[in-house]
């Protein structure tokens, strides 16, 4: 199984550190917002970052990536059709990231919605997804429409049920309260919330994820699920005839739940 460690960062993003097949001391890391805790983790446990992978052009994703390119020359992947800090190799669907040195190959998928060129690597039975999906929830509307933003998670959803999920924020506990407001007879919600304030109270990130668990607690990737709709249209107060129309629902009452 891949070796990815979380570096946190800000408030409650994650910088995913991926270590190397064949080097563990050679390693990747995902969304570096801030180069200082990753370059402290480089230096800590004596490794050397070959290539850094960007999911989109937000700065808590993007912001240390320059300081990282100077201090060690890495390489950078990075989403086709964003404007970011710094020269990249560009890539978008279809497109596979390789990391020679890292010993490691991601597919790369195209996720709009919660930026219009958001781009997700795939492999080695795990997913970095940026800030398209998170645990029990998902990212906002920035600059895609509802309809993209379900057509990406449903790429998300036909992944392998093992598929580890490896999100940019540990968004966990907040949005297993939109859930279990959603959906008050999930008893996977009500388990899955249990968990996440254990590990939380221990100071430990509730990521990774999977898609299997995800796709019993999430009510964005359950917006074909009956009680969901039944719950979007309640708080609509009118009947939603098709999934798009669920899910931006449930993605307009997310924006404004406390
Ligand atoms: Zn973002």
């Amino acid at each position: 199984m891949l070796d990815v460690q979380p570096i946190p960062a800000f408030q409650d993003n994650y910088i995913w550190l991926i270590k190397g097949t064949q080097d563990p001391a050679t390693v990747a890391v995902v969304d570096p917002g801030d180069a200082e805790p990753v370059l402290a983790r480089l230096e800590s446990d004596g490794l050397r970052l070959a290539t850094i992978l960007a999911t989109h052009h937000h700065a808590d994703h993007v912001g240390g990536i320059p300081a990282l390119v100077e201090a060690t020359g890495c390489d950078v992947f990075g989403p086709a059709r964003e404007r970011l800090p710094m020269e990249a190799t560009r890539l978008s669907a279809g497109d596979v990231a390789r990391l020679p040195a890292c010993g490691l190959e991601f597919e790369v998928l195209d996720v709009p919605g919660h930026t219009a060129g958001h781009i997700a690597y795939y492999g080695h039975g795990a997913l970095f997804c940026g800030d398209t999906l998170f645990s029990a929830g998902c990212g906002r509307l920035f600059e895609g429409t509802p309809e993209q933003m379900l057509a990406s998670l449903d790429a998300f959803a036909s992944l392998p049920d093992a598929t580890r999920v490896f999100c940019g924020h540990e968004y966990t506990l907040a949005n297993l309260r939109f859930a279990a407001e959603v959906e008050a007879g999930n008893a996977d919600i009500a388990d899955y919330a249990l968990k996440a304030a254990d590990l939380r109270a221990s100071g430990r990130p509730t990521l990774p994820s999977t898609i299997g668990l995800e796709k019993r607690v999430n009510p964005f990737l359950r917006s074909r699920h009956e009680n969901v709709k039944l719950s979007a249209e309640r708080r609509a107060g009118r009947s939603l005839s098709n999934p798009v129309a669920v899910f931006a629902e449930l993605r307009s009452w997310k924006d404004t739940f406390r």
